[in-house]
C-alpha cells in the first residue's frame, strides 16, 4: 500500500514545502495525503495534488491531524516548522509531534529530513 502522509507548512514554510511537493509530485499523486487547510489548499492549487484538508493549524488542524496518527491512519509526517516565529497553537504542535513519538512514526521537522523521508519512502514504493 502506498504511504499516507501529512503534509503541513508554516506560513514562512510554505514556499519550501509547495517546492519540496513540486519535486515529488509523481509520488506524492500514489500516495494518500492529509494537509492543514492553508497548505493543503495551495499543493492542491500550485501542485495538482489530491488532499484532504484539515482545519488550518491555528484553528485545530494539526490536532486533526494528531488523531488520524494516533488511529494508526499516517506513515509519515511533513512538518515544515518556523523556529523563528511564536506560533498562536504551539500546544497543538507539540502534541502532534509528541504523537509520532509515542506511536513511532516518521516526523520529518525541515527541508534536509523531509527529503531523507520522501526519498526513501519514494524508492520503498518503487520496490
Ligand atoms: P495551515 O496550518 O496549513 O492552515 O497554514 C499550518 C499551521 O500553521 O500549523
Amino acid at each position: 500500500m502506498n504511504p499516507r502522509i501529512a503534509l503541513i507548512a508554516h506560513d514562512k514554510k510554505k514556499d519550501d514545502m509547495i517546492a519540496l511537493a513540486t519535486e515529488y509530485a509523481a509520488f506524492l499523486k500514489q500516495c494518500t495525503l492529509v494537509a492543514t487547510g492553508t497548505t493543503g489548499g495551495r499543493l492542491a492549487n500550485e501542485v495538482g495534488l489530491t488532499v484532504d484538508r484539515k482545519h488550518s493549524g491555528p484553528f485545530g488542524g494539526d490536532l486533526q491531524i494528531g488523531s488520524l496518527l494516533v488511529e494508526g491512519l499516517i506513515d509519515a509526517v511533513i512538518f515544515l516548522r518556523d523556529p523563528m516565529t511564536p506560533q498562536p497553537h504551539e500546544p497543538d504542535i507539540n502534541a502532534l509531534v509528541r504523537a509520532c513519538d509515542v506511536h513511532n512514526v516518521a516526523c520529518a521537522t525541515n527541508l534536509s529530513s523531509a527529503h531523507l523521508v520522501l526519498s526513501q519512502l519514494q524508492s520503498n514504493a518503487a520496490q
